[in-house]
């Protein structure tokens, strides 16, 4: 899936996240946006990959497309690492978030993820379609409509309580 995707899906899984969780719902969105753009640095091409070559270069050489950095193993690596280093835990919960937005969102591609690393199996869903594709306009144009539906239902409890 193409980053602009993968962002407004980072944006729905925080908003949706927000509506069930008393974290700062604007913590938990601007956390998930990084988190949705994480997995992809080890595309060159990638939006988060064009700012820190080096580091994509590496992380592309050492295991290659959609396959580390878009498995359980480095999810569960970063929840560590955030856990260690960063004491506010909306962040590192949106930014878990947009990470499993983005692996879920790319098992919708023919190309699946290989969600088990270092087992080297590809998963993907049943339905799935190619980047770029117009298939992945109207996932993108859904996931868009669900945010604004969950910005309006968090805007809303946030004025009750005033
Ligand atoms: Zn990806």
């Amino acid at each position: 899936m193409q980053g602009n995707t993968h962002i407004v899906g980072g944006i729905t899984a925080s908003l949706a996240f927000a509506q069930i969780s008393n974290d700062n719902p604007l913590v938990l969105v601007g956390a998930g946006v990084i988190g949705a753009l994480l997995p992809d640095i080890c595309h060159g091409g990638s939006k988060i990959g064009r700012k820190f070559p080096i580091i994509s270069k590496i992380v592309n050489t050492m295991f290659g497309h959609r396959s580390f950095t878009h498995s359980l193993l480095f999810l569960f690596l970063i929840g560590m690492l955030l856990h260690t280093f960063i004491p506010y835990e909306s962040i590192s919960l949106g930014i878990l978030l947009g990470i499993a937005s983005h692996i879920f969102l790319d098992m919708c591609t023919k190309k699946g993820v290989k969600l088990f690393f270092p087992v080297s199996i590809s998963v993907r869903l049943p339905l799935t379609t190619k980047t770029g594709s117009k298939t992945e306009k109207v996932v993108f144009m859904l996931l868009t409509m669900l945010s604004v539906f969950f910005s309006y239902e968090i805007i809303f409890k946030l004025i009750e309580t005033l």
